[in-house]
C-alpha cells in the first residue's frame, strides 16, 4: 500500500473519500497493510500510568502502532506525506475490551423459548450484527462467554474476522455453557415428555465434564465455560446452589490448562464461587454472592473477577418488555440485593476485577457508569477494560493500552473521562488493528 510519497497531507475531517465517516459505507476487508497513518488529539490517557497527556499522536503503520508521544515529536521526520487525522479536543485511549458477551441470537428477545425459534445461522447473522454495534462503541476486542450454539456460529465469526471476511472486534471465546441437566446451561425447558434430545453441553458426571470439554476444544474454542452455580436468566435454576462439583470443576481446569485453554465460571451463589476458586478456574464470572471467605480464597490465587454489575441493573428494568420470563425477573430482583454488598467485599480485598456486560451490545459502555457508582475509582473503571482486561485474556503484549508494537487499536471520546465516566459512553473515533470504523459526525 501507499506509505509516505503522497505528499499529501490528509485531513479526515474534510476529506471522507478515504476514511469513510459511517460503519455502513467501510468495506468490510481490511487492507491497511503499512499504510501510515497520524491520529492525534488534545489529550491521551495513559491508562497504564493513570496520567492525562496533552497534545499526543499515535503514528500507526499498518495494523500496527509504530510511536506514540507529542504530536510535535511524533510528526516530526514523518514530513507531509503521512494522513493526519486530526481528532481536535478529543481523548484519546486504547480500544476498549468487554470480557464477558454473548455473541449470538437477538438480544432484544428474552423469552425463554428464543433459542428454540432459531437456526444457527440466523443467530451467526445476528452476531455479525451485534458486534458491528459493539465496535461501534470503541470495544475492539471481546470475550464471548459461552453460547447454546451446537454448531459454533461465534467461533465460524472469529474466525471470519481474523481472515478479513467480514468486520468486527477481535474476539477471543468459550464454546458452549457446561452444565449439570436441569442446570443453568441446560438449553431445553421443555415438559418432560416433549423433551430435546440429549446436547453434548450437559455433564452429570467427572467423565462427561472431559467429553463436553474436549469437544469445545476440538471445535476450536479458546475458553472453557462453566456453570458453577444456577443463574437468573433461565425458568428453573437456582443462582443460590452450587451446580456443577468441585471434582467436575477440577477435571475442566485439568484438560483445558494442558490444552493451553483457560476457564471461566459463571458463579453467583457462595458456595458456588468457592469451589469453582478451588477447583482452580482463572475468571468469576457475576460473583453476585461473593463474601469475604470466597473473596481471601481468590486474592490468594490471583482469580480474576469480571462483576457485570450494570447487567443485573438494567435486567431488572426491561426483562419484562423483552419477553424474559416472569420467574427470571423475579430471581433478578432478588439477587440484585446482594450485589453491592458482595461487590464492596471485592473492592476492599482488591481483586483483579476485568470489565464485562453480559447485555444486548447497546449497552456495553454502561458498566463504566455502574463500576464507578459501585465504589471504582473512573481510572479503575477504564483500566478494567483496557489493560487489566488485556491482561485477563492474556494479550498484554498486543492490546489493552496505546504503545508501540501493539494491535493500532485507538478509540477516542469527546471529553475527560477521569471527571466525567459518563463520557465512555459516547465514543467519537473507533480504529481496529490500523482501520477506522468510525469518524466523528461532521457538524
Ligand atoms: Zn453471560
Amino acid at each position: 500500500m501507499k506509505r509516505l510519497e503522497s505528499g499529501v497531507v490528509f485531513c479526515v475531517l474534510a476529506s471522507l473519500f478515504v476514511v469513510p465517516s459511517t460503519a455502513q459505507t467501510i468495506p468490510a476487508v481490511s487492507n491497511a497493510a503499512k499504510e501510515i497513518m497520524i491520529i492525534r488529539a488534545a489529550h491521551m490517557l495513559d491508562v497504564r500510568n493513570g496520567r492525562m497527556l496533552d497534545n499526543q499522536a499515535v503514528l500507526v503503520e499498518g495494523d500496527r502502532i509504530r510511536q506514540v508521544g507529542p504530536a510535535s515529536s511524533v510528526t516530526t521526520g514523518l514530513g507531509p506525506g503521512a494522513k493526519v487525522i486530526d481528532l481536535g479536543n478529543a481523548t484519546l485511549l486504547p480500544g476498549l475490551i468487554n470480557c464477558h458477551d454473548h455473541i449470538l441470537a437477538n438480544p432484544k428477545d428474552q423469552s425463554p423459548t428464543a433459542d428454540l425459534r432459531m437456526s444457527s445461522p440466523q443467530k451467526t447473522l445476528w452476531g455479525l450484527h451485534n458486534l458491528q454495534i459493539w465496535l461501534g462503541h470503541g470495544f475492539t476486542t471481546l470475550r464471548d462467554a459461552g453460547e447454546t450454539d451446537l454448531a459454533y456460529g461465534q467461533l465460524a465469526l472469529r474466525n471470519s474476522i481474523n481472515q478479513g471476511l467480514v468486520q468486527g472486534p477481535r474476539i477471543v471465546s468459550a464454546g458452549n455453557f457446561i452444565s449439570l441437566t436441569g442446570g443453568h446451561g441446560d438449553a431445553d425447558a421443555l415438559a418432560p415428555d416433549q423433551a430435546l434430545p440429549r446436547r453434548p453441553n450437559l455433564a452429570d458426571n467427572v467423565n462427561e465434564v472431559g467429553d463436553a470439554v474436549r469437544r469445545d476444544i476440538k471445535y476450536g474454542a479458546d475458553w472453557i465455560k462453566l456453570m458453577a452455580t444456577g443463574g437468573v436468566m433461565d425458568p428453573t435454576s437456582d443462582f443460590n446452589v452450587q451446580e456443577l462439583s468441585e471434582e467436575q470443576m477440577a477435571k475442566a481446569v485439568e484438560i483445558a490448562h494442558r490444552a493451553r485453554k483457560r476457564v471461566m465460571a459463571h458463579a453467583e451463589g457462595t458456595e458456588g464461587i468457592k469451589a469453582a476458586v478451588r477447583a482452580g478456574v482463572d475468571t468469576i464470572e457475576h460473583g453476585t454472592m461473593l463474601d469475604e471467605e470466597g473473596a481471601t480464597l481468590m486474592e490468594q490465587k490471583g482469580t480474576w473477577l469480571v462483576p457485570t454489575l450494570y447487567t443485573f441493573q438494567h435486567g431488572v428494568e426491561v426483562g419484562s418488555s423483552l419477553g424474559a420470563d416472569p420467574a427470571s425477573v423475579e430471581k433478578g430482583k432478588k439477587i440484585l440485593g446482594y450485589q453491592q454488598t458482595a461487590f464492596a467485599i471485592a473492592l476492599k480485598h482488591h481483586l483483579k476485577i476485568a470489565y464485562g456486560v453480559d447485555d444486548d451490545p447497546d449497552f456495553v459502555s454502561k458498566e463504566f457508569g455502574a463500576l464507578v457508582r459501585g465504589g471504582m475509582k473512573p481510572l479503575d473503571a477504564i483500566q478494567a477494560a483496557t489493560v487489566r482486561a488485556s491482561e485477563l485474556l492474556g494479550m498484554s503484549d498486543q492490546i489493552g493500552t496505546l504503545e508501540t508494537g501493539k494491535y493500532a487499536d485507538v478509540v477516542a471520546v469527546s471529553g475527560d473521562p477521569l471527571t466525567d465516566i459518563q463520557t465512555m459512553e459516547s465514543v467519537v473515533f473507533v480504529m481496529k488493528g490500523g482501520v477506522v470504523f468510525k469518524m466523528p459526525a461532521q457538524k
